[in-house]
């Protein structure tokens, strides 16, 4: 079994910021208000992730890194939110079938708290440890059993530069969480909690002040499409390629077509050549579109892309053209 998942955690697990992903995304599923994540060289020597979400019954640990154990499918009405969610119940046996693992948890209204080990894919013992209501997971010495992984690991800067670009991309769809981030027993980040709605002060700690201050606020709805965010003004001249984040039903995606529309509008409005800078949540039936099952994937495929393209080209157009005035 340890076998199996360590070949599931190819999948799975390419590097720290994927583990990162996996736990930060379940801490989220299980109504965390608050994630704190701490890192030891990128995340190599140690990914801790605590959270204050529901928890898990000490009976239930073993369950939970077990394989495609997942809590989250309640009924088969699920399934097609299961598809599009991608929950496999592969991530947590994955992860600790390449590293030296501990989990521990106090579910909502229970008295105690509970702990599981687990050392390269060798469960422990569920034993009783305190803990606050919610979870701690523990990740040390990733791929310290598969070498031929670990050594694809890059340096310190490089594992934890991949690691904050997630979190930058998390913390814009989910304003309503803190997180808090430290590196090597620092703080480095610490994203406070601020209720449903992106503030100007998270895109700006996000994008930087030049982008806050120089942006457009677009919200347009229209046959069942709902496009809103921020999108950088004429006079905004550093965007860059990773100032572009489309969201789709609050998931961030990578979208050609979308992109296309997006700089077309540009090009045509004024700023030809130049590469937009945005943040856009574009909302719509989930039925509308397919998303990628792997977990790792960040492609979509919409049913009606032509008319999803027109109308995100329209929407920014129509602002961007109302700014030349
Ligand atoms: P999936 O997310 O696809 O269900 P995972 O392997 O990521 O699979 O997690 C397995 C199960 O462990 C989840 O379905 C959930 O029940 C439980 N779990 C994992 N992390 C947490 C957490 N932070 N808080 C509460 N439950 C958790
Ligand atoms: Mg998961």
């Amino acid at each position: 079994d340890t076998l199996i998942n360590q070949i599931a955690a190819g999948e799975v697990v390419e590097r720290p910021a994927s583990v990162v992903k996996e736990l930060v995304e379940n801490a989220l599923d299980a109504g965390a208000r608050r994630v704190d994540i701490d890192l030891e060289e990128g995340g190599v020597r140690l990914i801790r992730i605590r959270d204050d979400g529901l928890g898990i019954p000490p009976e239930e640990l073993p369950l939970a890194v077990s394989r495609h154990a997942t809590s989250k499918i309640a009924s088969l009405d699920d399934l097609e939110g299961v598809a599009t969610l991608g929950f496999r119940g592969e991530a947590l046996p994955s992860i600790a079938s390449v590293s030296r693992f501990l989990l521990a948890s106090r579910h909502r209204g229970a008295e105690h708290g509970a702990a599981l080990e687990i050392d390269g894919g060798r469960v422990g013992e569920v034993i009783p440890r305190s803990h606050p209501q919610g979870t701690t997971i523990e990740v040390r010495d990733l791929f310290f059993n598969v070498p031929a992984r670990r050594k694809f690991l890059r340096a310190e800067r490089t594992e934890l530069g991949h690691i904050e670009d997630w979190l930058r991309q998390l913390a814009l769809a989910r304003p309503d969480v803190e997180l808090r981030v430290s590196h090597n027993g620092k703080p480095s980040r610490r994203w406070k909690g601020e209720g449903d709605l992106l503030s100007e002060v998270r895109l700006h700690e996000a994008l930087g002040e030049e982008f806050a201050r120089n942006t457009l606020h677009v919200d347009h709805a229209a046959a069942g499409l709902r496009l809103h965010g921020w999108i950088a003004q004429p006079v905004y001249n550093r965007a860059s390629a990773d100032q572009q984040f489309l969201y789709v039903n609050g998931r961030a995606v990578r979208d050609r077509s979308v992109a296309h529309a997006v700089k077309q509008a540009y090009a045509d409005v004024l700023f030809h050549g130049r590469q937009p800078a945005y943040v856009l949540f574009l909302e719509l039936d989930p039925r509308r579109v397919d998303v990628n099952v792997h977990p790792a994937k960040h492609e979509v495929r919409f049913r009606d892309a032509r008319l999803i393209h027109d109308f995100v080209y329209r929407t920014l157009h129509d602002a961007l053209a109302g700014t030349r005035a």
